[in-house]
């Protein structure tokens, strides 16, 4: 950073507007110091107070005089050695902030990632255990030896992973047991070739890989619909306009649902490539993410792959964005900026004026709206790779074939399992439900364990013994008594979760080897291509995972799915049910067959007369989504219509829903626009806040976010409350 100390003669003083990166502070001027000239774009340094904080030029010509004379400003204090932020990243701060009524200080943040990506410096200081075993071994000094073993990272880091204060860390440093080591953050991420190993495409491959490749290097915004069912060889298409991409001197990003299953999808890449592209995502050490960042700013990052987070990074040659699995919910962010990565990666692409490739086997009705609309183009590929076929589906009606008492698993579908692994193939097991049982239950009263901080049951996990709140992480011993009637031994698990299924399993196939696959256990990348290796060889037979095992994985030799409970999602009244079930089960059924042998899929279902079911039973998708689409356009649902939630939230009930009345009766008036509710938001309790939602539904044109910036802002509430606003919510 060059610090500037002069002042200047007032007479040559020009002012810059400044975003900071400072919760609730509005657009700031400054001078600029004596003589530079600064341009919009640029990370510098500003006084606030007696503190100096982080901000970007945000104008820099012309501006108007505001109350403060520019003769009174303070001058900008320093400015980073860093390219400016493009103009088209900060016209994405801008709509962002506006589109999902958002500060531009949180907007600016995830673009500047972490303010320690901002220092120069060209090496960084990691720690990491040595192996030397200090004289005074606390137990706490134990733990962090034991926990840190083959860890590398800052202080900080390794006590958050260790579970201990900073202060025990820097004492093991002291005792010799820890050590420093210097990271160099300047070593280059080796490029991409494109033309390492071009496959062979198929021709369909090949017309959709043309049409995208030619897109690329026209340059131009164009949204395209990569639409091809599980196995059909997507993610080779899309690799030709990331090489075409790359092969421009140009920058590709490719955004993945979750971080952890990316392995095999990085081993495809770097096969095709020569050379991995670089990974963005939380878990990213702190030194890693510095030099990510870097390299994602310098353009020495030719290809990025992330999650949402990766979008804002500030790329000057963006020429491509890959969605992948574009109809993954994670791709909605639920907390702080609330937006969906989809729709901002159409946005982004629009404002660098690129294609932006969504790329799924089950494209979200939104999706196939802007196709009929003609605002996406359609790239279909319609059989799988290599001649495999599409599975058969079948539902097993639990009422005329249910299981043994006490047990979960239909006759139809232990005798497919015994068939299929006594041929030697695979099989695969999906529920959505992870530990061991969904909720704990008092046999004498009837008490059933919450957990006291959120609307959710607390789960049993049996391999940890404890039971665990999924929506806050708070957990617990198993109780002995009954917290409200105090019965001894009375307490019994209701329902199945992954770890019941595979203690069934364990009981009636006992030779059966198998893996769960849930986000507990299957946590890191390292744990996910562990699983993928010891599948591929054989190691494992029987897969019994949650959504995870959804996605992405190809096990040439798995021929059987079956899902414990298809009904599961269909529950709730959320008018998103039947899509979201549909979507997943299609995924999960896309697991099988994807080799030379036939793939075999059976739902387990009480209702196989539900339209969801029937459809992907007879693998009418297109009368399902017709019908979905339908009722939708009916109800004057997104994206026929458009829904925005306001999100009131207090640690006392009463204050929220208080807030919430208030606020839903000060609702303008304005012709088609309805607010629902308030009703408890679909997370009720959360993290010990109570949460009211307002559903405000509007026609498709009018400006809702105008609407409720205007609403919102003529309003007060008391200071424990807080009000958030999710456009285009998820659940409705
Ligand atoms: P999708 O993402 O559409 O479900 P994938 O891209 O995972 O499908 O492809 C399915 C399988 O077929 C993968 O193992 C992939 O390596 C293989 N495959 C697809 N296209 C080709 C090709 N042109 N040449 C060789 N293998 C291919
Ligand atoms: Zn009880
Ligand atoms: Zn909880």
């Amino acid at each position: 950073m060059s610090r500037d100390t002069s002042s200047g003669r007032p007479g040559q003083r020009s002012r810059v507007r400044v975003i900071v990166l400072q919760q609730g502070l509005g657009p700031l001027d400054y001078a600029t110091p004596g003589g530079r000239r600064l341009e919009p774009g640029q990370i510098v340094q500003v006084p606030l107070g007696p503190r100096l904080i982080t901000g970007v030029v945000w104008e820099a010509d012309r501006l108007p005089a505001t109350e403060v004379d520019d003769a009174r400003l303070r001058p900008v204090a320093g400015v980073y050695d860093l390219p400016p932020l493009p103009a088209p990243v900060r016209r994405l701060v801008e709509w962002v902030a506006d589109y999902y009524l958002a500060p531009h200080a949180a907007v600016l943040r995830m673009v500047l990632a972490s303010a320690s990506a901002l220092d120069g410096g060209r090496t960084s200081i990691e720690y990491r255990v040595t192996g030397v075993i200090p004289e005074r071994l606390t137990p706490q000094r134990a733990q962090a030896l034991e926990r840190l073993q083959g860890r590398q990272g800052l202080v900080r880091e390794l006590a958050t992973a260790a579970e201990v204060s900073d202060s025990v860390i820097r004492g093991l440093v002291k005792a010799g047991a820890i050590e420093a080591v210097e990271v160099a953050l300047d070593t280059r991420f080796p490029p991409p070739d494109p033309g390492h190993a071009p496959p062979l495409l198929e021709s369909g491959q090949a017309s959709a890989a043309a049409t995208l490749r030619h897109a690329v290097a026209a340059r131009g915004f164009q949204p395209y619909l990569l639409d091809g069912v599980t196995g059909s060889g997507k993610t080779e298409v899309y690799f030709e306009a990331i090489a075409e991409a790359v092969e421009k001197g140009g920058q590709a990003l490719v955004l993945v649902p979750e971080i952890a299953l990316t392995e095999p999808w990085l081993r495809r890449f770097e096969a095709r490539f020569g050379a991995p592209p670089v990974a963005w995502h939380s878990d990213l050490r702190s030194t890693e993410r510095r030099r990510a960042w870097r390299a994602a700013a310098s353009g020495e990052a030719r290809v990025m792959v992330g999650a949402r987070s990766a979008l804002f990074l500030p790329y000057p040659d963006l020429r491509l964005i890959v969605v992948d699995e574009a109809h993954e919910t994670s791709f909605k962010q639920e907390e702080g900026v609330m937006y969906h990565a989809r729709d901002v990666a159409v946005m982004r692409a629009q404002l660098q004026n690129v294609p932006v490739v969504l790329a799924t086997a089950t494209p979200a009705i939104e999706t196939r709206v802007q196709v009929e609309r003609g605002r996406y183009a359609h790239l279909e590929l319609p059989s799988r790779y290599g001649g495999a076929e599409l599975p058969t589906i079948e539902a097993v009606d639990m009422r005329r074939f249910p299981p043994p008492p006490g047990r979960w698993l239909s006759p139809p579908l232990v005798r497919a399992l015994e068939e299929t692994l006594g041929r030697g193939d695979q099989a695969l097991l999906f529920l959505n439900r992870r530990g061991y049982a969904p909720l704990t239950l008092c046999r004498t009263c009837g008490h059933r364990i919450e957990c006291p901080n959120c609307t959710a049951w607390m789960v049993e996990h049996r391999l940890l013994r404890r039971l665990q709140c999924h929506q806050c992480g708070h957990s617990m011993p198993v109780p002995d008594a009954c917290p409200e009637c105090q019965s001894e031994g009375t307490l019994v698990a209701c329902g199945p979760g992954v770890e019941r299924i595979a203690d069934e399993i364990a009981a009636i196939l006992p030779d059966a080897r198998t893996a769960i696959v849930a986000s507990d256990t299957i946590w890191s990348p390292a744990k996910a291509a562990a699983l993928v290796s010891s599948v591929e060889a054989h190691e494992i037979d029987l897969l019994i995972g949650t959504q995870l095992v959804t996605k992405g994985y190809h096990f040439p030799d798995l021929t059987l799915v079956g899902v414990v409970d298809a009904d599961l999602g269909l529950g709730g009244g959320d008018l998103r049910a039947s899509e979201r079930t549909f979507q997943q089960i299609q995924q999960v059924a896309g697991r099988a067959g994807r080799g030379q042998k036939p793939g075999r899929v059976l739902l387990q279902t009480h209702q196989p007369e539900a339209p969801v079911i029937e459809a992907l039973v007879s693998g009418d998708s297109e009368g399902f989504y017709a019908a979905e689409t339908e009722s939708r356009r009916r109800h004057a649902m997104p994206p026929y219509g458009r829904l925005a939630g306001i999100i009131v939230s207090s640690e006392d009930q009463r204050e929220a829903a208080a807030a919430a009345r208030m606020i839903g009766a000060a609702a303008p008036r304005i012709e088609g626009l309805t607010v629902l509710g308030p009703a408890p938001a679909p997370l009720a309790l959360l993290r010990g806040r109570h949460r009211q939602r307002l559903l405000v539904h509007a026609p498709r044109n009018l400006d809702v976010q105008s609407a409720i910036r205007g609403w919102l802002g003529e309003l007060e509430w008391p200071r424990g409350v807080r009000v958030a606003v999710d456009v285009d919510p998820y659940s409705f």
